[in-house]
């Protein structure tokens, strides 16, 4: 089986996208905001989104299952109250449980939290819950910058998200580190903002305790780890001026990395560099980098003919398509026998 850690609905139809601007406008008037009910998508809009798309590039190139979220870009923690935050992460949540009910056996669920700038991460504890209990999802995407690229939150390993990471580890679930869409220009959302949160991320991980404290708290950094594989010397050897412990020690047993690195020379040095039991299949697809590359002919996100392009042992490489993954999200393994087991139960596929 071969499991992609990282996908989000970049697909969803129209309607949603129309939903939040309405949200949006009505933070000036807000007798205009629109009902959840409101919000009307048919299952054939869910199943055309994505069976040209998502389905169509797993079959294409050989994926089983996505663990599937939320368009991270679209999540805009710094946009409105805490209170949009809740409602537009319970609907997009909500759509990604369709998806996952529509399609068991390709896609499993991770929720985008109710998180807004200079609220505690505590008050996303409500929403991570009812996603992990009541609708089966696997793991969290947590953003460490609600402010949307101001950096107005104290660093991931502050005590700030301490209660956050208590239910956590509670409910046996990771986090992704993932930013969302930008509102300062000077980072560009995916090709500055998110590579340089999944450095900074790892440079607090480094930096501070926060794995003493919570010893089984998980985190997968995307995008291959931002600048981090390619400055590994550097992340060392700053660890060692601070009198750190080494990274294997410190940090290697609770921060993953994926392969979101859109080209085989970027993966052969993220395997090199690595240890490969801490690096995870995904592709982000459909999402940040759409396009084929000219010198390849194929998709700079179809990273799976990367990695089949390496001279990787077969158990090797069942770490990298399956078995980290099932060690870094603990519930997936039961999520899946549970979905599966609900085939017959649901009209079948086109
Ligand atoms: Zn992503």
């Amino acid at each position: 089986m071969i499991i992609d850690c990282h996908g989000h609905y970049t697909t969803a139809p129209k309607e949603l996208e129309t939903f939040r601007k309405k949200q949006i406008d009505a933070l000036k008037d807000p007798a205009q905001n629109p009902s959840r009910e409101s919000l009307k998508i048919s299952d054939d809009q869910i199943r055309e989104s994505l069976e040209k798309a998502q389905l169509k590039f797993q079959r294409e190139r050989g994926t089983d299952i996505t663990i599937f979220s939320p368009r991270a870009s679209a999540m805009a923690h710094h946009i409105g109250t805490e209170q949009t935050s809740i409602e537009w992460s319970r609907i997009c949540n909500d759509l990604i449980h369709r998806v996952c009910s529509l399609y068991p056996e390709n896609f499993i669920g991770v929720c985008q939290l109710p998180q807004s700038p200079g609220v505690p991460p505590a008050n996303s504890i409500a929403e991570l819950e009812r996603c992990v209990n009541e609708l089966g999802f696997v793991g969290c995407n947590l953003n460490p910058d609600p402010s949307g690229g101001h950096w107005t939150s104290p660093p991931l390993t502050d005590r700030h998200w301490y209660p956050l990471y208590e239910k956590m580890c509670e409910l046996d679930v990771p986090a992704m580190v993932h930013v969302s869409s930008s509102c300062n220009p000077v980072f560009h959302a995916t090709g500055a903002h998110y590579i340089n949160a999944d450095t900074t991320a790892f440079m607090q991980f480094i930096s501070a305790d926060l794995f003493k404290d919570f010893p089984t708290l998980k985190f997968v950094i995307p995008h291959g780890g931002g600048a981090v594989p390619f400055h590994w010397g550097r992340y060392r050897g700053l660890a060692q001026d601070m009198g750190r412990p080494p990274l294997t020690e410190s940090v290697l047993k609770n921060v993953y990395f994926d392969t979101c690195v859109y080209h085989l020379p970027g993966i052969e040095l993220l395997l090199k560099v690595v240890p490969l039991d801490n690096i995870l299949f995904a592709s982000e697809m459909v999402g940040a980098v759409k396009g084929i590359d000219p010198q390849t002919g194929h998709h700079y996100d179809d990273t799976k003919r990367y990695l089949d392009a390496l001279p990787l042992s077969a158990a090797d490489r069942h770490k990298l398509f399956e078995g980290n993954v099932r060690k870094v999200y603990p519930r997936l393994t039961k999520q899946i026998e549970k979905q599966v087991g609900q085939r017959h139960a649901l009209p079948s596929k086109a």
